[in-house]
């Protein structure tokens, strides 16, 4: 279903991620249907600029990143054609009048701050200013909403000077992910979980965002921030939440965000033993992070493990084991909930049994499995076996799940159609930060050091005791 027409102004059009995801996601949007040909994109960033020039670089952009099997060259021709370009520096005065001159009335004005942080509230104040930006107005805000509780309330009253919360799409890509959207269809459209789906019958819960790449290119930023605020407080936070909260009334923006933020609230303070921090050591001809960041005495995380819980009646007992980490054996992201053993086996075979588990992957494959176990075809008696019940959709969209949207293109289009459930609200933000805050500073009034680990492994030693304390063990990275 097609959106509205829509002028969308991308601030920093030139950059990384305009490139490599909003281009190229507004392309397949275009090619599927839903971006109208009556829509445009007009790129603004600092650099001078001709629409030309401009419009060669998307040109470049698709045939990188859009895979071949798409790429359409009439389509292409017909998209390339939708965009223009206007020089602006966020700080500065000049080519906000011509922004405002290339602005039509009638449709939908979205502006997409794909620049760095530090310019998101130059660029609210001066769409205010030069009355760019009207009463429907959207922006679409990056990533990182500040950097501690005070950065992003400061941020949010900038913004909120400027728009309504109605109109601030904060991102957070992990929640565009396909999977992510099919964890709350599974969870409540299906009479099957719910009922289970607390401390009671869940023994616990995994989630698990593991990395290749080190911090190439970005240490100096990278150095700044850690794992705990690139990744924990933001995405991980994110996944806890969907999995942890209450069926909302309806699957509505602020009944949504109202449940996620009560799991925020509900998370207990972090007791230092139930967290590892990693820093990853040289190995396989690669730099070691204190090489990449060069700060030989950082004490960045670019690795970190929890223990988190959420103080709740539906959670208390269910500890949620959280992991994130760069340079790790494999690019990985899921969601793993185990379930208890049943109250009484009346079979022999103690050995096969395994614990039920579902695992909400999101990437590579995204995809769905429950882990069930059965009887050993055969005839070898009662022996079980655990296989997976395949709940996932790559049969439907083809075998590598090539067709499913991307997480930036899907919200893109969330933002034209004024759907804010799969946006972070201020309070969402705000409430996070007020969770890693303690944490953070403890180990910075500590002067806390990570500790090393292999590239190529699944992180440090430590981490796996977090878990084998409890009985536990965390799922294999691969
Ligand atoms: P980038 O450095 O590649 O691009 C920055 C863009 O901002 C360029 O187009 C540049 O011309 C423009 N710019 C810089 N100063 C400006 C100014 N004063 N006025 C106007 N434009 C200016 O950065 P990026 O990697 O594309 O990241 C953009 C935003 O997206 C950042 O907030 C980043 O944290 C976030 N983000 C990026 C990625 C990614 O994969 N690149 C992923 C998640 C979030």
């Amino acid at each position: 279903i097609p959106v509205e027409p829509f002028d969308l102004v991308v601030f920093g059009g030139t950059g990384d991620l305009a490139r490599r995801k909003i281009l190229p996601g507004l392309y397949r949007r275009f090619l599927g249907g839903q971006m109208p040909p009556e829509s445009r994109i007009i790129g603004a960033a600092r650099s001078e600029m001709t629409e030309d020039e401009f419009r060669a670089m998307a040109r470049a952009a698709i045939a990188e990143f859009v895979s071949a099997d798409k790429r359409d060259a009439a389509m292409i021709d017909q998209f390339i054609s939708l965009i223009s370009y206007v020089a602006i520096d966020a700080k500065g005065d000049g080519g906000w009048a011509t922004l405002k001159g290339m602005m039509r009335k009638g449709v939908v004005r979205a502006f997409y701050f794909s620049v760095a942080p530090a310019l998101f509230g130059a660029l609210a104040e001066r769409l205010h200013d030069h009355n760019i930006a009207d009463a429907k107005s959207r922006i679409v805000v990056e990533k990182p909403f500040g950097r501690d509780l005070d950065t992003a309330r400061a941020l949010n009253a900038t913004l909120a000077k400027h728009f309504r919360e109605e109109q601030i799409y904060r991102i957070d890509h992990y929640l565009g992910k396909e999977t992510v959207q099919n964890l709350m269809a599974v969870r409540f459209a299906n009479i099957l979980f719910e009922p289970i789906w607390k401390a009671q019958y869940i023994d616990h819960v995994q989630i698990t965002v593991a990395e290749t790449v080190g911090v190439e290119g970005r240490g100096a930023y990278y150095d700044t921030s850690g794992a705990m605020r690139d990744m924990v407080q933001n995405h991980l936070m994110q996944l806890l939440c969907l999995i942890a909260m209450e069926p909302p009334y309806h699957f509505d923006p602020n009944a949504v965000r109202d449940e996620k933020l009560k799991v925020i609230r509900a998370l207990d303070p972090v007791e230092h033993q139930d967290i590892v921090r990693g820093q990853y050591l040289a190995g396989g001809g690669q730099k070691s992070y204190v090489d990449h960041s060069e700060n030989p005495a950082s004490k960045t995380e670019s690795y970190i493990a929890m223990k988190v819980h959420v103080s709740n009646w539906r959670w208390k007992g269910t500890p949620f084991y959280l992991r994130t980490g760069k340079r790790l054996r494999a690019r990985t992201s899921e969601i793993a909930i185990t379930f208890k053993e049943p109250p009484h086996s009346i079979f022999d075979d103690a050995e096969g049994w395994r614990e039920n588990v579902l695992v909400i992957r999101l990437q590579p494959n995204e995809g769905m499995n429950l882990m069930v176990m059965i009887k050993e075809p055969g005839p070898g008696g009662m022996r079980l076996t655990q296989v997976p019940l395949d709940m996932s959709f790559a049969e439907a969209l083809g075998e590598d799940g090539a067709d499913i949207p991307d997480a930036y293109e899907r919200l893109i289009m969330d933002v034209i159609r004024g759907n804010q459930t799969l946006f972070m609200r201020g309070d969402e933000v705000e409430a996070a930060w007020a969770w890693a805050d303690p944490i953070i500073q403890a180990w910075e009034r500590k002067g806390d050091k990570p500790r090393g680990y292999e590239p190529g492994t699944s992180g440090p030693e430590d981490a796996l005791m977090l878990l084998h304390r409890d009985g536990r063990r965390w799922r294999e990275i691969r």
